[in-house]
């Protein structure tokens, strides 16, 4: 008999502990298997944390434990999924984010994998077939036969479904001349680049390579303006980690953003790359998963959740864009891949490399006060000037007239000029759809999501208003619910109204528009990006999506629509997401031999977050926005932790979230100030009412003890939810 301790699939707070189970089959078991197991009437998956042998009967061991132990009903797996690092790397992130364990396994391992019921469904390994001979012999084969078996010779190893003349084959498997090996295909189609040469790096590359190789320190920010070469850096230091027979985990934000990064890699390191990202199918990500376990691929690139990627002999973890926010989970754990990538290099002892044109301004002030190493890229490649930016004032009317309240005549006479040079814009406006909200004008009327509670977006394309929060869509009405009457108005604009405003004042101007709509469809963005780097277009139209890390030789104007987007936002972080959305959106212009220009649209002309970003002073926006920071106690001076109690019953909710803030004072003291309850922005989420407490302090060690049992007290309490974000971006 074998006692088995468990975790069960479910991530919450009351069930993050293990249970125990007897299994008496002749199965391998061990930790990191997947096993079937009946709970609470259902049946679950369990990730196994350890196996007893025991020579005492079931009653016996009831007895013992004083509870009534269950037989699991199978074991999944036949062999363990993760090694002992990753169980390490699993506990560290599920203690510092005080999420439940499994929730962290969940989050590591690919859909197939993962300790979920759902994975039971998930694509399995893929075989190609291949033929060999067995055993020759042309011994009374027809002739059709014997050309075959001789074909098969040759070939030594053959592709069964290239041989064609299936009942050939199948005459010559029964007679055991030849026979069938199965080999795992690799499902993830990767284009055939060839090899590329490394070009001479420049001085100032090589002077950052040499500080990066000279110093001991465990992490390094490289802050590199736009176009300084940082990719060239990250791929050198690759290289050397390879040759010292060590592996590279490189993580980039979103690869389908960033196609020509993927392509970089691949001629550098060619088949030594395995690559794992939120586009690849579910069968595509278990083959690559799996090629890195085997230790076959030696440079890993992903997003966010290949931090957790099963590479052995980890020599270097960069992380790219690391002020990009979705590096941060927004949902339990709610880890940021910023944070694991530093506790997984301190415990394999490799470096960790962090690099930006606008690092975030907690990662700039470890750079300053020396927690993080600081490496600088202040130039453009061959010395090109960064773009010529000029701040349009919206509120002035010399800048507006009749033709269009969208674009200014500023931007008008600049786009078709690049139009008449045969040049390219970018046109970024942070907000997708047609318009931002629908009203009626004779009732007041606004149509609002009925799960979250916001205005909806108007989608000319396809007719429908949508959440772009959640994914509530309905069809648009022509008449207000409400009042009947037929009139509505239509208010604010996105993405989609900036492509038909283009086409009315530019006819002639051929456009693509990239946002998260056009996202949906598998392979559009790279296909887009590919598509105007190609010329194609003349006119890229889009989101914060257009803004990073491409590079695309022939644009020299960069509109930004309306700045002021992101301003309205509330948040702490809103300056310094316009910050770095204007300078990495301006950075796009002007990148090969030609001289770019940016144009500004703004009613908020003096804002610092316009005004610097604008003049790509990193160093003036970091300085003000630190002051107010300070002002304010936020980070990088404060950490937060945002709690968000939530339930059905609003009364409830509140009550409740009252009292977690009475404990928290209570227990936390001087140690960190609290504050709320406060209504989130989005104030509903599938039907629940949220409030939320903020909790500010120096030192996590010295709360999160206090964090602890208050998770403890709040989840067995039924009529209510409390979910706790370490570090959050959104609250
Ligand atoms: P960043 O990531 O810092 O914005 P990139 O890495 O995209 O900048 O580099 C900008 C351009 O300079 C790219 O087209 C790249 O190919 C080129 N480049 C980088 N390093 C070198 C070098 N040492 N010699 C020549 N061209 C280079
Ligand atoms: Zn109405
Ligand atoms: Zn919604």
């Amino acid at each position: 008999m074998r006692i088995v301790q468990l975790f069960i699939e479910y991530a919450s707070h009351t069930l993050d502990r293990p249970f125990s189970y007897l299994y008496k089959g002749n199965k391998n078991l061990g930790q990191g298997f997947r096993v079937l197991v009946n709970f609470n009437h259902r049946q679950l998956v369990g990730y196994v944390l350890s196996v007893k042998e025991s020579n005492a009967s079931a009653e016996q061991l009831e007895e013992e434990t004083g509870y009534h132990l269950d037989y699991l009903v199978d074991v999944i797996d036949d062999a363990p999924l993760l090694n002992e690092d990753l169980i390490s790397l699993a506990k560290r992130v599920s203690e510092y984010y005080l999420a439940p364990f499994i929730s962290v396994l969940q989050s590591m391992l690919p859909p197939s994998l993962s300790p979920r019921k759902s994975s039971l469904r998930a694509p399995k390994i893929a075989y190609d077939q291949y033929l060999s001979i067995n055993h020759y012999s042309e011994e009374s084969l027809t002739d059709k036969q014997t050309e075959i078996l001789r074909l098969i010779k040759k070939e030594r190893k053959i592709l069964k479904r290239e041989v064609g003349s299936p009942s050939v084959v199948e005459k010559l498997l029964s007679r055991g001349l030849i026979k069938i090996v199965k080999k795992e295909k690799r499902r993830l189609a990767i284009p055939n680049y060839e090899y590329q040469k490394p070009p001479l790096l420049t001085a100032d590359q090589q002077k950052v390579i040499d500080e990066f190789n000279n110093s001991s320190d465990p992490v390094f920010l490289l802050q590199g303006v736009t176009g300084s070469g940082k990719t060239e850096v990250y791929l050198t230091l690759c290289d050397e980690e390879l040759k010292k027979g060590h592996s590279v985990l490189f993580l980039v934000p979103e690869i389908s953003l960033t196609p020509m990064m993927m392509e970089y890699f691949i001629r550098r390191f060619e088949h030594q790359v395995a690559i794992l990202h939120s586009e690849l199918t579910p069968a595509e990500k278990y083959d690559e998963y799996r090629k890195i376990a085997r230790g076959e691929a030696r440079v890993v690139i992903g997003a966010r959740s290949a931090i957790f990627a099963p590479l052995a002999n980890i020599g270097l973890i960069i992380l790219d864009e690391e002020h990009v926010e979705s590096y941060k989970q927004d949902s339990i754990p709610f880890y940021h891949a910023r944070e694991v990538a530093i506790m997984r290099g301190e415990m394999h002892h490799s470096k960790v490399l962090l690099g930006s044109a606008t690092p975030s301004l907690e990662s700039r002030a470890r750079g300053k006060n020396g927690v993080y190493h600081l490496l600088r890229l202040d130039k453009r490649i061959n010395e090109q000037k960064l773009p010529a930016t000029k701040i349009i004032n919206l509120a002035d009317y010399h800048n507006i007239d009749r033709d269009s309240y969208i674009f200014s005549i500023p931007l008008r006479e600049k786009l078709s000029a690049v139009l008449k040079a045969r040049q390219q814009a970018i046109l970024l406006i942070n907000r997708r759809g047609f318009s931002t909200s629908v009203s009626c004008r004779n009732c007041g009327y606004v149509f609002r999501c009925p799960t979250c509670g916001i205005a909806l977006t108007f989608h000319k394309s396809d007719n429908m208003l949508k959440c772009h929060h959640c994914d509530y869509v309905q069809v648009m009405p022509d008449t207000c619910p409400k009042c009947g009457s037929k009139y509505l108005m239509k208010t604010g604009f996105g993405t989609e109204r900036i492509q038909d405003e283009v086409h009315r004042l530019f006819p002639e101007a051929k456009t693509l528009r990239l946002d998260s709509d056009s996202a949906k469809v598998r392979n559009k963005i790279p296909s887009i990006i590919e598509s105007f780097r190609k010329k194609e277009a003349d006119i890229l139209i889009g989101t914060q999506m257009i803004a990073k890390g491409h590079d695309f030789p022939d644009v020299t104007l960069v509109g930004i629509v309306l700045a002021d987007i992101g301003l309205s936002m509330p948040s702490f972080r809103s300056s310094e997401r316009v910050f770095q959305l204007i300078t990495q959106a301006v950075g796009r212009s002007g990148r090969s031999d030609k001289v770019g220009q940016a144009i500004i649209q703004t009613y908020n002309p003096m804002h610092y977050a316009i005004t610097y970003g604008a003049r790509q002073d990193y160093e003036g926006f970091f300085n003000k926005e630190m002051g107010m920071r300070k002002l304010q106690n936020y980070p990088p001076y404060y950490f937060l932790t945002s709690l968000t109690v939530s339930g059905k019953k609003e009364e409830t909710v509140i009550s409740h979230t009252y009292s977690v803030v009475d404990y928290l004072n209570e227990h936390l003291g001087d140690k960190a100030i609290i504050l709320g309850p406060t209504t989130p922005y989005i104030a509903r989420d599938h039907l629940q009412f949220l409030r939320t407490v903020l909790i500010k302090y120096r030192d996590y060690l010295a709360i999160q003890n206090t964090l602890k049992e208050l998770i403890e007290i709040y989840a067995k309490k039924s009529s209510i939810d409390i979910s706790i974000n370490i570090d959050p971006y959104n609250f």
